[in-house]
This record gives structure tokens, sequence and C-alpha cells, in this order.
């Protein structure tokens, strides 16, 4: 099938691209391998819409992966970082809107007691990992298939994200030394949680997962999952992490806690906490986090940690994601879903629509899907027809089948009413494609 509809800015953006960075982009799933075509080089967002290189507009069901949760170029976020910007950009020194943002994170969920920011959810989870590893003084870490959290080297086996959509099954640099001590388990299966505590449970120093998983598509946990997790972490001597990157501040006020309550040892954050910057965190219980240096002795350290730009963003963001707010995203995912969903049944295309909190994903399949076996069942070939139909009709989505999609705040009437056109039009071109 062509996709090679007229895109001729960005698709010389991405000859230049290519020659200079591999694949011509800076994080994979940006290249569009997932469903082809040109990859469109966005020049500015506004609210619900993207603008790419050809002054076409698109409604964005991305939302940059998740942390424009008020939508782009929010003003008072851009008020906020404008004033820190006007101070000037690091200073390599505390400043006063670190404390802000942990007191913001801390006020907000509860198990946080302490906060240490970082750049990316790649090092928020890195460091939760070495931390649980010097608290306990253990090596093994339990993972879920499909769930991805960020390319730190020991949790990139059986990963979702980008490497569920490339189909890469681990990835080479990653060494057997470094994944060695990596359990990889399916989600969903707490069984297999028990056997493996039953084999290793001595050596087990964490088990991390997402907290509602949507790397893979969105799967929220089974009911007790999380909870059985907790406990038996807490049986065998181990940490239980929860990583919120991407459901932190967006499922809910208090992200994915907010809503199953489970108490974790140590949580991540990312994405909607930063605004649109690169701030994440990770947190957990002060007697935990004491074990860090300076006060303890598991090293964890950044040039830009606490970057005085990103933390008053991201303080802007948190503070206008208001009870409000979060109603309008859950009506607002619910509107586009069933509509979706609907478009998709009246031709009668098999899918799926899971949601976890404020987030949701379509899969292509009529399987339930509770972990990544099930995930895969999806008709992947069907999705990049519908994906297409729904650009050429000025609606951004994910560009793989195998990720969340995102609203905002700015997600209005118009926008929704946008996507219900282009609909009928995607749900053809998915039936089509057999
Ligand atoms: N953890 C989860 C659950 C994520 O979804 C992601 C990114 O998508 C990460 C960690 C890694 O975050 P980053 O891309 O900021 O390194």
């Amino acid at each position: 099938m062509s996709y090679d509809y007229d895109a001729p800015a960005s698709a010389r953006l991405f000859d230049r691209a290519q020659l200079v960075t591999p694949g011509g982009v800076n994080s994979p799933v940006r290249a569009f391998r997932g469903v082809g075509g040109t990859p469109r080089f966005m020049v500015s967002g506004k609210g619900a819409y993207l603008t790419d290189a050809d002054g076409r507009e698109y409604v964005d069901l991305v939302c940059s992966w998740g942390p424009m949760i008020l939508g782009h170029a929010h003003p008072a976020v851009l008020e906020a970082a404008g004033a820190a910007l006007a101070h000037g950009t690091s200073f390599g020194t505390p400043s006063e809107g670190e404390v802000a943002l942990a007191e913001e994170i801390t006020a907000r969920i509860a198990p946080v007691e302490q906060v240490r920011l970082v750049s990316s959810g790649t090092e928020a989870t890195m460091s939760a990992i070495r931390l649980a590893r010097g608290y306990t003084g253990r090596s093994k870490v339990v993972k879920f298939a499909g769930c991805y959290h960020g390319h730190v080297d020991a949790l990139l086996a059986a990963a979702g994200s980008g490497l569920a959509t490339l189909a890469l099954p681990d990835t080479p640099g990653v060494t057997g030394t470094q994944t060695g001590d990596t359990i990889v388990l399916p989600y969903n299966d707490l069984d297999a949680v028990r056997a493996a505590f039953a084999e290793h449970g001595g050596e087990i120093a964490c088990v991390i997962t997402e907290a509602a998983a949507g790397n893979m598509g969105v799967v929220p946990p089974l009911p007790g999952f999380n909870a059985g997790l907790r406990e038996l972490c807490h049986t065998h001597g181990a940490l239980y992490i929860s990583d919120e990157v991407m459901t932190g501040f967006r499922t809910s006020r208090e992200g994915w806690f907010g809503i199953d309550g489970v108490v974790p040892d140590l949580m991540t954050f990312g994405k909607v906490m930063g605004g649109g910057f690169p701030t994440a965190a990770f947190g957990g219980r002060a007697e935990v986090m004491a074990q860090l240096a300076p006060n303890g002795p598991v090293y964890q350290a950044g040039t830009l940690s606490g970057n005085p730009v990103a933390t008053a963003a991201g303080l802007a963001t948190l503070r206008h994601c208001t009870p409000e707010v979060y109603t309008h995203l859950e009506a607002t995912a619910k509107t586009i879903a069933s509509l979706a969903s609907e478009a998709l049944a009246r031709e009668g295309v098999a899918h799926r629509v899971q949601f976890a909190g404020t987030m949701f994903s379509i899969f292509f399949t009529d399987a339930e899907v509770v972990d990544y076996a099930t995930a895969k069942t999806q008709d992947t070939d069907r999705f990049k027809a519908f994906f297409h139909a729904m650009l050429a009709h000025g609606v951004y989505l994910p560009p793989s089948a195998f990720e969340a999609w995102f609203v905002s705040a700015a997600h209005d009437d118009a926008a929704v009413a946008r996507i219900a056109d282009a609909l009928p039009a995607a749900a053809r071109a998915a039936a089509a494609h057999s």
C-alpha cells in the first residue's frame, strides 16, 4: 500500500535528517516505521493542534507521548517557563523551583515522602532500580513483558513501545551480563510472580511494573494484580516499584495510585510533571530514599537535574491540572474512543477499546488484551491503513498500534468534531485492508 500523499516539506526535511541522524529521528517511534510513510515534521503546536512543515493542521492525539496534558503552548506554562528563562537557564546549584516541584509531588502522592529530580523517565527508572539494589543488597529485578521503562540496559528485555513497534526482541549492545539479573514475566500473571519468588526469593531486589501498562497499547492491571505484587514483594523483602512515568498526573490527579491505592516503595514519574521539558523524578519512603547520595552510599547525580526552566514549566502544569481538567480528559477520552469504536463497528472491523483512567487505546483485535502476547494478536496492517486515513484527514494518532492515545484539556468540541469527521473514511480504509 502506498502512503505518498503530499508532505513535500516534511519529505525534504526527512531526507536531510537521514543524512545526519540515524533513521532521521532522535527517538525511533517518530520515524513511522510501524506504519510506513514520511514522518511529519511539526513546526508549532497550539491547544489540541499541531501544524506541520507543509502548513497542515492536525488534531493531536499523541500530546508529545503524554506530557502535553494542558494542550500545546498553554499560556500559564509559557509564562512560567518564560519568567524562569529570564533569570538564567541553569545554575548548577539548588534553587527554589526544585523544592516547590518536590513539595507539589509529595503533597499529591502520599507514598512519596521524598523525591529526587532527574531529566528523563529512563533516568528515573534506572536510578530507582539502582536504589532498590543498593537498599536490599540484592541483584535481581523482575519486569513484565510489554512494559517499557525507558532504554535502561537491564530493562530492555521484552520491552514494549518502540521495541514492540519495530519487533526487536532485544537490542544488540545490551549484554547478557546486563540483562542476566532481569527476570521477565508475563504481565497480569501473579502465579508467574509467585513462582519467580519461590525460586529466587532471596535474590530479588525489586519488581518494577508500569502502574497500568501503556506501552503495548493500554492494558490495565487486572483486579488484585498490583496489590498482589506489593504483597509478594513485602513477604520476600523486595521493593515494589510502580513506574508512573506515563500514568502519573495523567490517569488521575494522583496518577494510577489515585485509582488503585496500592502503596509502592518507590515510584517513578516523568512526562506530565515536566510540562514538555526534560524533567522526571523518582521517590518513595524517606527511609529508602535516605540511601541516596549525599545522605547514603547509592550514587545518583545530574548536571541539569532540577533545571529551573523545566521545574517552573512542570510546576505550572501540575498546578493547572485541576479536578475539572481530569473530568474533562475522562469525558473526552470516552467520547473519542466511542466514536472510533462505532465507526469501526459499522465497517465490521474487529477491535477492542481499553482504558486506564484517561488513557486509552484501540487494539485491532477482538481478543481481550491482558498481556503482551494478546496485544500482539492485533492486525497491525489494518491499523496502518486506519492511521494513514486519519492522518490524511488531519488527525495525528500515535504512529504505532502498540501505543496509548492521549487527550488534553484543550481537546474541545471542535477538535472532537474533526476526529468524528475523519473516522468513517479511516474505518473504511481499515476494513478494506485485509
Ligand atoms: N517508563 C514509562 C512507563 C514510559 O512510558 C517511558 C517512556 O515512554 C519511560 C519510562 C521512559 O521515559 P523517557 O522517554 O522520558 O526516558
